[in-house]
């Protein structure tokens, strides 16, 4: 016995999201074989490196590409690269920051726990406007020179008070700061892979194993040339603040493997089967007593994409569900609602698999 099984790890259908502690995404067959081919001889890592950049760069509209070994790596080498830039006598300053440009500027709106990965290169996090909301004075009041970089992230934290997108570029261009977005989980649509660096964001960042269902561990910093060289620098096989974020050959071409492959997706087909799946759970979990199931759009990472909201009444506990369908046969992962309800995502699912979460969901509700 090989694997998941000689260990006793049980196999999770995951109706969740592309959650990177359930293992993210699955790889398509030509994702694993790309990788498969990858390991069977030695290359030079960093001309791979520059010319799987290159590839992805000219497939995404970029001036640059980088892989990484995950889209937190990614906030963190971005950062490190706008506190030193490629001076490469500051290779080795981290974590002592003191005679550098080492404040980063970031909503208040938009703090989240993605943001340590920022903060893990030594800088100030500098926090602007307040939870109800950002102003243009905010941002104009905290630029200095100390200021390395503002920092944008997209997804359930952004809000209609925050200062808008291009209100934040405008603002950083007239004062020459990069602005670096943090968008991790923003694909679909597939257009975000060069809609935020043509709007004039310095970089921004992608997992590699969420929805482009590359390897788990990579990901795809996007954009401005001069700062993806420094971040290569930095970079494993290099000696600095990245060394330990080794990205290996496999990973690399798997996740060029797999963005060749989203990017030929017919991403119309995609959108309507999960709206086929939604209107699938609602019908069938309709008329049950103290259960209402809707349509929810977008879902929880702000993707234009549809999941089922299940409520439930108080005959039911959403925490005794939500345990009853994880040790099921087979487990199931579904996400927790902030109210007593639950929510289906079709987006990680195998083929058919819609079908076992309504079976099993079914006999739970009884
Ligand atoms: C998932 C996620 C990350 C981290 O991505 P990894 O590829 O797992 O490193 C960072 N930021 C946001 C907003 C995310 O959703």
């Amino acid at each position: 016995m090989t694997g998941y099984k000689s260990l006793g790890v049980k196999p999770i259908i995951n109706a969740f999201a592309t959650l990177t502690r359930l293992g993210g995404s699955l790889m398509p067959p030509e994702v694993v074989q790309a990788m498969q081919e990858a390991s069977k001889c030695f290359i030079d890592l960093d001309e791979l490196q520059i010319k799987v950049g290159k590839r992805i760069a000219t497939l995404t509209h970029n001036e640059a590409a980088y892989v990484s070994s995950g889209a937190a790596a990614g906030l963190t080498l971005a950062t490190a690269v706008c506190v030193v830039g490629n001076d490469a006598t500051k290779r080795n300053v981290f974590p002592d920051l003191r005679e550098l440009k080492n404040e980063i500027i970031v909503q208040r709106l938009h703090r989240n726990g993605y943001d340590y990965a920022v903060r893990q290169v030594g800088v100030k996090l500098i926090e602007i406007g307040t939870e109800h909301g950002t102003q243009r004075d905010d941002l104009l009041g905290a630029i200095n020179m100390k200021t390395a970089a503002i920092f944008w992230f997209q997804g359930a934290m952004n809000q209609p008070s925050e200062l808008p997108f291009q209100e934040v570029i405008a603002i950083a261009k007239t004062k020459n700061i990069p602005v670096i977005v943090d968008a991790a989980a923003q694909l679909p649509p597939v257009s975000n892979l060069w809609n935020f660096t043509k709007m004039g964001a310095a970089l921004a960042i992608f997992s590699g194993g969420k929805e482009l269902c590359g390897p788990q561990s990579s990901g795809l910093v996007l954009g401005r040339a001069d700062l993806i060289e420094a971040v290569r620098l930095h970079a494993s096989p290099n000696q600095g603040i990245g060394r330990p974020m080794k990205v290996g050959k496999e990973e690399m071409i798997g996740l060029l493997a797999a963005l060749e492959r989203y990017l030929t997706l017919d991403h119309e087909a995609r959108a309507q089967k999960f709206e086929d799946i939604v209107l699938f759970w609602n019908k069938g979990l309709s008329g049950l007593d103290g259960v209402v199931a809707c349509r929810d759009f977008p879902n929880e990472a702000g993707q234009p994409a549809p999941r089922t909201y299940v409520k439930f009444s108080d005959r039911f506990s959403r925490d005794v569900i939500i345990k009853q369908l994880l040790a099921g046969e087979p487990a199931i992962a579904v996400a927790p609602a902030d109210d007593n309800g639950i929510y289906l995502n079709p987006m990680t699912l195998q083929d058919g698999e819609e079908r076992v979460v309504l079976e099993k969901l079914l006999e739970i509700l009884g």
